[in-house]
């Protein structure tokens, strides 16, 4: 159950509401909003259907909705409304579908400059690059860090673009706070909690990519953790998950993208990179993301892919990147209009 107090109830109806859902043998997870308290009551207490109609008529109380699934504030129950994140131009989960494009790993101030004024040019909203670098080696780069936030800050001052990285512990959730406009969580940390609840606690956007063997139910239910402790605006991206097959780097579960939009209001962002491995299959998948109704995508660039630090063989060349964005525009267009018809049939 949720239960969604009034705008600007005051404090003894939120402890009120608290004590009666106690009282029906529940726990509560309250989040306090800009404007409401939202109350997740959880825990297999008493009887739901009563404690549901008690509240309901409790002053304070603005609706009180039963979710069955184990997720509850990601949860299409919870929210019919799409979920719209606002990054620098970019409306993601709107009706643009959204390009974040960079390189792997920032490198040097000269790769991440000349990535990111091509990207723009070409289209993109978003400059992605790694600072923080999770390798499966540790004799592999790690990331240039700090200096690296410092250079995708310096790239968003020149090219307008804004700026997504990975953050990899709670320890560093504020550095990257103050550099970063999309905090990505990445595959391998997707149930990192410590690092789930300090992004609930910080007001930055976050993208969160599915593990390596995570189901859909685990991704949510990671989502939930960070919308639980206080951050509603979260993205999902499908980046391709371990299975048998070894033509690819990874398995692109494209139906995970309308799984989740049936299942939640959070945007969907697929990674055609990481799910391929491989620069000549990537625009195949970009096309296939812009058809299932993802809401964006985020792809590697590196204007030398040869010389990159990581990933060189999935990312694409500056050209390449070009050529997909113009070949892209005509599907996207199209998605867009069946978008708008969509949105205008909810109304
Ligand atoms: C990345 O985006 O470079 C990355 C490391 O992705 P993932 O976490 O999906 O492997
Ligand atoms: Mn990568």
């Amino acid at each position: 159950m949720i239960i969604s107090m009034r705008p600007h109830a005051t404090k003894q109806e939120v402890e009120h509401v608290c004590e009666r859902i106690r009282e029906f043998g529940f726990r509560v997870h309250s989040i306090e909003g800009e404007e409401r308290v939202v109350i997740g009551v959880v825990g297999v207490g008493g009887d739901v259907t009563a404690c549901l109609e008690s509240l309901e008529a409790t002053p304070g109380v603005e609706r009180a909705v039963r979710i069955s699934a184990p997720y509850k504030f990601v949860s299409k129950e919870f929210r019919k409304e799409r979920t719209v994140i606002k990054v620098g131009r970019a409306e993601i989960g709107g009706d643009e579908f959204v390009t974040m494009a960079g390189p792997c790993s920032v490198e040097n101030e000269k790769q991440i400059m000349e990535t990111a004024e091509a990207v723009a040019k070409a289209g993109a909203k978003i400059l992605r690059g790694g600072a923080f670098k999770p390798r499966t080696s540790p004799y592999d780069f790690q990331g240039m860090e700090g200096d690296g936030l410092k250079l995708l800050a310096k790239a968003r001052e020149a090219t307008g673009l804004a700026v997504i990285t990975e953050v990899m512990t709670d320890r560093d959730v504020d550095l990257v706070a103050e550099y970063a406009d999309i905090m990505q969580v990445g595959a391998r940390n997707m149930q990192n909690f410590a690092l789930l609840k300090a992004l609930g606690r910080c007001q930055r956007p976050v993208m969160l990519k599915r593990g390596l063997s995570s189901t859909i139910k685990e991704l949510l239910m990671s989502a939930e953790y960070i919308v639980a402790h206080g951050n509603s605006q979260v993205m999902l991206c499908e980046r391709g998950i371990r299975t048998f097959e070894t033509a690819t780097r990874n398995t692109c579960d494209i139906a995970a993208v309308p799984v989740l939009n049936e299942l939640t209001h959070l945007p969907v962002i697929l990674d055609p990179s990481h799910a391929t491995g491989k620069r000549s299959l990537v625009p195949a998948l970009a096309r296939a993301g812009v058809a299932v109704g993802a809401d964006g995508m985020i792809v590697e660039v590196h204007p030398c892919p040869e010389k990159a630090v990581s990933d060189g063989a999935q990312s694409l060349t500056i050209e390449g990147f070009r050529e997909m964005m113009q070949q892209l525009d005509g599907y996207i267009r199209l998605w867009k209009r069946e978008r708008v018809a969509e949105f205008a049939a909810a109304l």
